[in-house]
């Protein structure tokens, strides 16, 4: 015994490894596990290995993709916007809304240029007061130097974040 924990001779530890990562947890979950019932030198790495080289956890995290990460509720509004385009009936629109109030902005656009989308902000900007962020996709549109030099300049906060 080491405290609470049997001490597992070598011979037998593969096995008790899968029994460990049974269930297929996480590396967390399985050193858990552990720590309630088996301990020899190096388990916490033979854990890590374990898990990280499963091929049905591989397999698993492959076909899930990443949550959608949710972010925070803003305190006011007009701090935190978000921004897409989308294409209706010939025509693309830029299309801005704001997350504590909902209220949406959309504007006709002529063309879908960064050059464009950042005249339109400007715009709504100039109406509303310049946001602290703004969260977009990694369309070409915001991905553009055009775009980080006006986010700069106007002092926002440009995020990507999901997915992460
Ligand atoms: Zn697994």
């Amino acid at each position: 015994m080491r405290g609470s924990r049997l001490v597992i001779p070598s011979s037998m530890r593969a096995e008790v490894l899968q029994k460990l990562h049974e269930g297929h947890q996480g590396i967390v979950k399985c050193r858990e596990r552990a720590k309630n019932s088996v301990w020899w030198p190096g388990l916490s790495r033979e854990i890590e290995d374990i898990v990280k080289t499963c091929p049905s956890c591989l397999k698993h995290r492959i076909e899930r993709p990443e949550p959608l990460m949710p972010t925070d509720f803003p305190d006011r509004p007009w701090q935190k916007l978000g921004s897409d385009l989308f294409y209706w009936k010939g025509v693309n629109y830029l299309l801005v809304i704001d997350y504590f109030s909902r209220y949406i902005e959309i504007a006709k656009l002529s063309s879908t240029t960064s050059e464009a989308i950042v005249t339109h902000l400007k715009s709504m900007f100039a109406r509303h007061g310049i946001p602290e962020t703004i969260i977009s996709d990694n369309g070409p549109q915001y991905a553009s130097s055009t775009f980080q030099d006006f986010a700069k300049d106007y002092g926002f906060n440009h995020s990507t974040s999901s997915p992460h």
